[in-house]
């Protein structure tokens, strides 16, 4: 039995309980580890569909040019889909992200744009302007626009939250989601409630994203926008991903507490994830009053930790950014974590 090339791989992750981060807590808490997704993240599920998607409907077509602003995950998951399907892929990333995920692009074939960080969507110098701008005037190309392409929580209304009901045998409670363009969250959160409206959503977000404020009050309050370092979550807009009628909370977590939990659930769990797994988890820590015994909490880890080997899990990292603190000769020998 062999698959027929990579793609054939994308889907069916394990969820595994948690037994030592989440141990202050009244319920199960089962993790669905998508870094086992052959690009190492949930990403490669809604790439794959976008793909798909697009040759459906003849936006792309033989020999075209894949064009997206990434983070890399997505980026990861389009470049595959290009090789095995015979296309070629520009990404435009901003400075924020890890120099690791621009490599890996690069090994996958991609052309990869840096742009600047702390500009606004609408400045020519932004990743969204410079793909924007590729994508009229690179001839037979694609423009795949993860944040507004309905393709992207598709795939996890017809994927991650299927596998999730069959995993749990109907016995999922709450889904705790990290969230970026909402696709995870509103596609897998859709599926489940209507298998059952009692589920829970949570959404998990970062400060200085306004999709928080966004969800309680309806407001896009841009004085809630500020820099952060967290990657992969939080937006400075609101994508068209989003469906709010399928999430029940939004709950804002620090780029400290992210950091320090991620590293936390390598630690204690060896599930070596990436930094939105960490923001997840201390979420779902903060609502713990709302938990009880009988409650099977899934949440999502997002991706892989060996793309923040250079940012979380380097000490000198955590230490410049005040995250951890500084371990003397003592320290080592007493054994102080
Ligand atoms: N975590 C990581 C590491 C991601 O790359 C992303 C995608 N931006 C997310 C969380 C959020 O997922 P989504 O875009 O589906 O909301």
């Amino acid at each position: 039995m062999w698959k027929n090339n990579i793609l054939e791989t994308i889907g069916d992750t394990p969820l595994i309980k948690l037994n030592s981060v989440t141990k202050s807590l009244p319920c199960t808490v089962l993790a669905k580890v998508e870094y086992f997704n052959p690009g190492n993240s949930v990403k490669d599920r809604m790439a794959l569909k976008m793909i798909e998607e697009a040759e459906k409907t003849g936006k792309l077509k033989p020999g075209g040019t894949i064009i997206e602003g990434t983070s890399g995950n997505t980026g990861m998951g389009l470049a595959m889909g290009a090789i095995i399907k015979g296309y070629k892929c520009i990404f435009t990333t901003t400075d924020k992200q890890s120099k690791e995920k621009v490599d890996i692009l690069k090994a996958l074939g991609a052309e990869v744009i840096v742009c600047p960080t702390n500009v606004e969507p609408e400045d020519p110098k932004s990743y969204y302007s410079v793909s924007k701008r590729l994508s009229q005037e690179v001839p037979n190309s694609w423009y795949v626009n993860q944040y507004d392409n309905l393709a992207n929580r598709q795939a996890h209304y017809e994927s991650t939250g299927p596998e999730i009901w069959e995993q749990t045998e109907g016995k999922i409670t709450h889904l705790v989601v990290a969230s970026g363009t909402g696709g995870t969250v509103t596609g897998t959160g859709k599926y489940l409630k209507e298998k059952n409206p009692n589920i829970k959503v949570w959404a998990v977000d970062s400060y200085g994203s306004l999709l928080t404020k966004y969800f309680k009050t309806g407001e896009i309050d841009m004085s809630q926008v500020h820099p952060y370092i967290t990657e992969g979550i939080g937006e400075d807009f609101v994508p068209q991903n989003y469906d709010m009628e399928n999430i029940d909370a939004f709950e804002q977590v620090t780029d400290k507490d992210g950091a320090v939990m991620a590293r936390r659930i390598s630690k204690e769990e060896g599930i070596f994830v990436g930094y939105s797994a960490g923001s997840a988890v201390q979420g779902l820590l903060q609502k713990k009053e709302e938990l009880t015994k009988d409650d099977i909490v899934v949440v999502i880890f997002h991706d892989h930790g060996s793309r923040y080997v250079g940012k979380i899990y380097n000490d000198q990292w955590m230490m410049e950014r005040g995250f951890l603190e500084v371990k003397t000769f003592k320290d080592i020998i007493s054994g102080r974590k």
